[in-house]
């Protein structure tokens, strides 16, 4: 065979496979939502986190080998609300025209799902992060369903070959979430109405969801680091009003929740917030069952 045909025959065969093993590229900028496109993409995609659990996402880097992986993603899911106002746009430079915004690779799951804090009148000169509202949404598993519709709807149509496999796929979790939903809003009775302290608003709409009540934040505002007299006067309310439970994300300090918890004998507690924020919190189901397991063992409700 002359050498140019055989060259000619070698690229046709290797481009065969190449062409149907492709994957869609999903960029997620918190693995929540890597974990919400797996299962709605299942083997169709292939998915990458910007952040892990043990990671602020408000503040990372946007470092080369995030740039890099932006570079190649056909669809970004992100929480939105300028969660990620500090890194994304930085890295949506080097990216391609679909995830921009308006783009139809550009999913900010916040714009799905009524915020809390939406309108307050803040002020951002004060180094408050949630001026949008608070971005940590997917606490709330309500949440979940109307973002995986987005996610279904946007995987159809960014690869159209596929877009039954992910509508088939989004009925199947829709109904497997729904009935694992009622099921954990059962178990959750008694968590009704118990107070707790929070870091940081991370966790608002969890609590929200399962009617408990925030009485204190260790954060003077959100976004601003506890101080020496905002600690002493939470320690005069909850001595006077104790709490029933404080509770922190795996990458939240540590400091002021231990030492408030010592002073007032309120259990510190640490939730996963996250997929791999503890052990056995390897998909969405998994981490609100650990969730729930946590504040059920140790809240004195
Ligand atoms: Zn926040």
């Amino acid at each position: 065979m002359p050498r140019i045909l055989t060259i000619i025959v070698a690229g046709l065969l290797s481009a065969v496979p190449f062409t149907a093993m492709a994957q869609v590229n999903v960029f997620a900028c918190e693995p929540e939502w890597a974990a919400l496109a797996e299962e709605i993409g299942g083997a169709k995609i292939k998915t990458f986190s910007a952040t892990h659990a043990r990671q602020d996402p408000h503040y990372i880097r946007a470092r080369p080998s995030l740039i890099a992986k932006v570079r190649r993603a056909d669809l970004i899911i992100c929480s939105g609300a300028e969660l990620e106002v500090g890194w994304l746009p930085i890295l949506l430079q080097k990216a391609r025209p679909q995830v921009q915004p308006n783009g139809i690779g550009h999913l900010m799951a916040s714009q799905y799902v009524p915020l809390l804090g939406a309108g307050a009148n803040v002020d951002r000169s004060m180094g408050h992060v949630h001026a949008a509202g608070n971005p940590h949404i997917h606490l709330n598993p309500h949440h979940m369903v109307s973002i995986a519709a987005q996610v279904s709807d946007r995987l159809a149509k960014i690869d159209r070959a596929n877009a039954a496999h992910y509508q088939s796929r989004l009925q199947d979790f829709t109904q497997r979430w729904q009935q694992a939903l009622a099921q954990w809003e059962t178990r959750a009775t008694n968590l009704k109405g118990a107070q707790v302290v929070v870091h940081h608003s991370s966790l608002s709409y969890l609590i929200d969801w399962l009617q408990m009540r925030t009485v204190a934040s260790l954060e003077p505002k959100p976004g601003i680091p506890p101080t020496t007299s905002h600690l002493e006067s939470l320690l005069q309310q909850l001595n006077a009003a104790p709490a029933n439970l404080m509770l922190r994300t795996p990458y939240e300090p540590d400091t002021a929740s231990l030492w408030l918890s010592s002073k007032t004998n309120i259990p510190a507690v640490v939730l996963p917030y996250t997929i791999d924020g503890a052990a056995n919190t390897g998909d969405l189901f998994a981490l609100y069952e650990a969730t729930l397991a946590v504040l059920l063992d140790k809240c004195r409700c």
